[in-house]
């Protein structure tokens, strides 16, 4: 189905990010369309407790809150698509096309939210114990380690980031990883170096998750990245920081990306190279990363589609007409 109606604002992804747009655009009567998503909710759907976002006092548990931003948005008129966008047609400035399966719908002007996912080792306990002791977010967990003897897997600045942050709450902390080299800045690796519970094991990698009889991680085994020798670490958690993927792929060849697929916008807009698409969130962020960030963005993005929307009287209908993406056929003069 072709969907024939141009509408104002199409959001892809329903994270924090997509879901403030989403509420910041109804609110301004741009009758947003929200793509969310077949698992709508982003990374805080699996996600337990979120007590670092404000205004939870007592903390909320990340579905929960990603109901309500939905509902928030709902309240004010945003429309939602429970679905995957397949394909995205971005034009500079026409009107662009989001196809979801054999639905294509049309936009003015358009917000990438679509986030970013957490690399995974693959390991087998990986997933099973996520929110048991396995976590991908030292800043969003860490705190919940008090007095735990911990690991930290992975070598570059995100690692270390995270290990400096969970050491303040841990007993001891293990920092793993697969070289005798890290890859993150010196003054990162000075810093972890200097702190008096955090250890570094190299070069291992490891090979399972294993959980204790009450259903939380134990023990970390692991092996010898040279020699193939195993090792068993006891823990009572394990944070896989071993980077992000930003989900950009839709729009990779259309907008300007950097070297690892970050949408680049230009700040403190959010702007990207096309004129009428904004991009938004985790898929822009390769540093912040929280909740509350991303929802920061999501609002720019709306604001940013909002003037973009008043400023420029929006083209015609038939200016759709296009050959590939960023490239329009001259649009039919009304006037002749
Ligand atoms: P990253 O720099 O890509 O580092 C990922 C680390 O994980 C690498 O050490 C890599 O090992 C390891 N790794 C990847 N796949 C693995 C696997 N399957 N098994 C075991 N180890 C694996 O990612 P990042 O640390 O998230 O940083 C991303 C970007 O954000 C960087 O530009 C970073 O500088 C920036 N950042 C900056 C800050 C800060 O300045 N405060 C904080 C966070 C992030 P190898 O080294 O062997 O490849």
């Amino acid at each position: 189905m072709s969907v024939e109606r141009v509408e104002n604002l199409i959001i892809v992804g329903g994270g924090p990010a997509g879901y403030t747009a989403a509420l910041y655009a109804s609110r301004a009567e741009l009758e947003p369309l929200l793509i969310e998503g077949f698992q709508w909710g982003g990374q805080l759907q699996n996600t337990t407790d979120v007590e670092n976002y404000p205004g939870y006092p007592e903390g909320v548990m990340g579905p929960e809150m990603m109901n309500e931003f939905r509902a928030q948005a709902e309240r004010f008129g945003t429309r939602f698509v429970t679905d995957d966008v397949t394909e995205l047609r971005l034009t500079d400035g026409g009107v662009h096309e989001v196809v979801v399966g054999d639905d294509t719908y049309r936009a003015k002007a358009v917000i990438l939210s679509m986030g970013a996912e957490p690399k995974r080792l693959g390991i087998p306990g990986e997933m099973e114990l996520a929110g048991r002791g396995v976590s991908t977010c030292g800043v969003c967990d860490g705190a919940f380690f008090k007095g735990e003897d911990v690991a930290v897997i992975g070598g570059g600045d995100s690692a270390m980031e995270d290990s400096l942050f969970i050491s303040k709450f841990a007993e001891k902390l293990t920092s793993i990883h697969r070289r005798d080299e890290y890859r993150a800045s010196k003054i990162m690796q000075e810093r972890a170096r200097s702190r008096d519970n955090i250890e570094f094991l190299t070069p291992y990698l490891p090979t399972e998750f294993v959980a204790g009889d009450d259903g939380k991680i134990a023990k970390i085994r692991l092996e010898h990245a040279d020699n193939g020798d195993s090792k068993e670490l006891d823990v009572g958690g394990a944070f896989v920081a071993i980077g992000h993927r930003p989900r950009s792929e839709l729009v990779a060849d259309q907008v300007d990306v950097d070297e690892n697929g970050y949408v680049k916008v230009e700040e403190p807009s959010t702007k990207t190279r096309l004129a009428g698409v904004f991009a938004v969130g985790d898929l822009v962020d390769h540093s912040y990363r929280q909740a509350v960030t991303a929802a920061g963005s999501g609002c720019k993005g709306a604001l940013d589609a909002e003037w973009y929307l008043r400023d420029m009287p929006g083209p015609s209908p038939e200016e759709h007409w296009y050959k590939k993406p960023g490239e329009i056929v001259a649009a039919v003069d009304s006037a002749s």
